[in-house]
């Protein structure tokens, strides 16, 4: 058994039903006046400002004794994650009420607040054994925010539809979504490295790696094993898939998320092995391959995907960063989010390039898109070498 607990502002109140009544869901037996104490304190901790943390700062503090290192990191998360969280908490009560109030939505508050109830009722982290329970519940906490990208997407599709339906006009409310969309799954990306790194720390060593981070990551390795896993979804839904040649230096390394860097060339390679594919399915030539030139910068290195698969019309490139543009048939509405994750697929939940981009500017890189129609597109993936840029927050990022 710990220490006791000291008091806190929700008291004895089990989070998850409070959470449940400060999101307007199914009642409980407990008070109003603590589901108001609960609403206070979200909205006093989101007019606290975020903390950004650099790179550079990680990778320092990863050479400090390891229970040092446990110990103010536990303290900085259980600071600083409901702060994060309850940014986003106000983000979603004020989106348009249709939005906001949508089931799918809702749900995603109650995860929001719960996990903010959880962090709020976590007595002050003195010692190891604090160290070990804190991190249990950040656990929990990071599994329970696992289908939040398939929720948020299943509530705007449904908003979007009502919109159509109802004939109002969407242009502006675009963009302020695109906004909110950008903004959310930043802040999502960055609560999730902040948890996933410290949570890593309790594995077993692994050599040259920090946490999450690999601090000899070989962007032509990862890239490859991207390219491989792309070209199998490919293959199961097309039964062929063009070939990809790389290019580059396979020895050139540099401190990166191997997963992050994994998941950018995944989603950059499907769209090109589709774009491809789909062009050349009548034809009886060989579809032309996909290049992946990985470029050697002092400052970036960079990372090309080029293919011919006929570009984008020039008119439709900026659609392609709004979060549910697809031209494929989204898979979405198969999507339980109680059960799953989202399925693998070639394409078809639009959100590969836009949440790219977010990955690649949460470390100071960027992803632009250029296209040739009636030839092909090159994608330009920049990874900043990690250095001092603090993390961008959420307030930082708008889509130009
Ligand atoms: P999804 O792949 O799920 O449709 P993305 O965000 O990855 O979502 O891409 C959005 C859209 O941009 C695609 O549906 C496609 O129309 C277009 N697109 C992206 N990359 C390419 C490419 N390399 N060639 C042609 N069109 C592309
Ligand atoms: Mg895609």
């Amino acid at each position: 058994m710990g220490p006791p607990r000291p008091p806190t502002p929700l008291g004895t109140l089990s989070a998850a039903s409070a959470c449940r009544q400060a999101v307007g869901g199914p009642r409980s037996y407990q008070t109003a006046a603590l589901t108001a104490a609960l609403r206070e304190d979200i909205k006093a901790a989101a007019s606290k400002k975020q903390t950004g943390v650099s790179m550079k700062h990680l990778l320092d503090f990863g050479t400090q004794p390891l229970e040092r290192q446990m110990l103010l990191s536990s303290r900085f998360l259980h600071a600083e994650i409901p702060i994060r969280l309850a940014h986003r908490l106000m983000d979603l009560n004020h989106l348009p009420p249709e939005l906001s109030e949508e089931p799918h939505v809702r749900r995603v508050k109650g995860w929001y607040a719960e996990s903010f109830a959880d962090f709020r009722s976590f007595p002050p982290i003195k010692d190891n054994v604090d160290v070990i329970k804190f991190t249990a519940m950040l656990k929990n906490a990071f599994r329970r925010h696992n289908n939040v990208v398939p929720a948020i997407a299943k509530g705007v599709e449904v908003y979007k539809r009502g919109l159509k339906e109802r004939r109002e006009s969407t242009e502006e409310r675009e963009s302020e979504i695109q906004h909110f969309l950008d903004t959310f799954f930043l802040s999502r990306i960055a609560i999730r490295f902040l948890a996933g790194h410290h949570i890593s720390m309790f594995d077993p060593p692994r050599a040259s790696h920090i946490g999450l981070v690999h601090t000899a990551c070989s962007p032509y390795q990862v890239a490859s094993d991207a390219v491989a896993e792309a070209r199998a979804i490919c293959f199961r839904e097309y039964g062929n898939a063009p070939q990809v040649t790389m290019l580059g230096n396979s020895d050139l390394t540099m401190a990166y998320v191997p997963s992050h860097l994994h998941h950018m060339v995944f989603e950059l390679v499907k769209n090109s092995l589709r774009a491809v594919q789909d062009r050349y399915s009548d034809s009886d030539a060989e579809p032309p391959a996909i290049q992946v030139v990985v470029a050697e910068g002092l400052e970036d290195v960079t990372i090309k995907v080029s293919d011919m698969g006929g570009g984008i019309p020039r008119s439709g490139l900026h659609r392609i960063w709004t979060y549910l543009y697809t031209t494929a048939k989204s898979p979405l509405p198969d999507v339980d989010i109680d059960t799953s994750n989202m399925p693998a697929v070639l394409a078809g939940y639009g959100c590969g390039l836009p949440l790219s981009r977010l990955y690649a500017r949460y470390f100071g890189g960027d992803l632009q898109i250029i296209s040739m129609e009636g030839y092909g597109t090159d994608a330009y993936l920049h990874l900043a070498r990690l250095g001092n840029d603090e993390e961008p927050l959420t307030e930082s990022i708008r889509t130009p």
